[in-house]
């Protein structure tokens, strides 16, 4: 459980700082039931990823692919967001929070009320035509595996392993992590590049790093100025709390 005067230094930190962003990774949606790669329980204990969610397994076996996908889209589907996507929508409301970069794909940000989100690995609410680049709603999907009207196969519309960032949400994430002055580095263990090199841009342009997450990380006191250790959805809406107190600066 972090002290209250890790919290109250964040909200200092936070109080003070004119470009907040939020830099997200699976830790945070793991309170909504989310599993992440690398944790107990959920699909990817039964599921590779690295196997089943690669873009040549998809490619050469798109049933075996979609097997797996089948079930992870129905959980993203019901997932609702927690206390901590929560405390970051009442902090971009409250004009503190410039934007999130997510390598979630769970749309869990969006839905708590994150009007300015950025998707680096891609959104599940979505799923695109390999062959003419068409995307259809998550909601409207019927078969298995799904198909466009081109009849060529569709894919949920998010970055699987083999394939490249969007470059779009690449070239915006790079811009975002040079210009703010703190960036909140949250349930992320900063290893799957190009994500993990965001916290390095930010702290070579000058921004205090701030990271939390339930155990210290590759990059904690190397890249991060600090570890908040605790659950996201316990510590955020403390330190949130915090920030109205200190009183925001414009
Ligand atoms: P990761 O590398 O981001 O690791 C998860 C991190 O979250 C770990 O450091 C862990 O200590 C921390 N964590 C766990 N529970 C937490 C909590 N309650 N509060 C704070 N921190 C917590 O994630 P990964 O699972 O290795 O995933 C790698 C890639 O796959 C990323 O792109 C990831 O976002 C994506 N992925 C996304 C989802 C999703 O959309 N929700 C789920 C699984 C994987
Ligand atoms: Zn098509």
């Amino acid at each position: 459980m972090p002290t209250e005067e890790t919290i109250k230094r964040a909200a200092r930190d936070i109080a003070k700082a004119k470009r907040v962003i939020a830099f997200t990774g699976a830790g945070i949606s793991v309170e909504s039931e989310i599993a992440p790669f690398r944790g107990k329980g959920g699909l990817w204990e039964r599921y590779n990823p690295e196997e089943y969610a690669h873009i040549s397994t998809f490619r050469n076996n798109p049933e075996k692919s979609w097997q797996m996908l089948a079930e992870m889209l129905e959980h993203i589907k019901k997932a609702k967001p927690n206390p901590a996507h929560l405390a970051l929508a009442e902090l971009e409301k409250m004009r503190k929070l410039r934007c999130i970069i997510t390598q979630n794909v769970d749309n869990l940000h969006q839905k708590a009320g994150n009007t300015s989100v950025i998707d680096f690995h891609g959104n599940a609410r979505w799923l695109v035509c390999l062959e003419c680049d068409r995307k259809y709603k998550l909601d409207d999907l019927e078969e298995i595996p799904p198909r466009c009207e081109c009849r060529a196969l569709l894919k949920p519309d998010v970055v699987f392993f083999g394939e490249p960032i969007p470059i779009d949400a690449l070239r915006r994430s790079q811009e975002e992590a040079g210009k703010c002055d703190l960036m909140l580095v949250i349930g992320t263990s900063a290893v799957i590049q190009p994500a993990a090199s965001l916290p390095i841009i930010a702290k070579r342009a000058g921004a205090t790093v701030i990271e939390i997450n339930l155990e210290p990380t590759p990059i904690t006191g190397i890249v991060s100025d600090y570890l908040i250790e605790g659950k996201a959805g316990e510590v955020l809406p403390r330190v949130v709390e915090a920030v109205k107190k200190v009183g925001i600066r414009e």
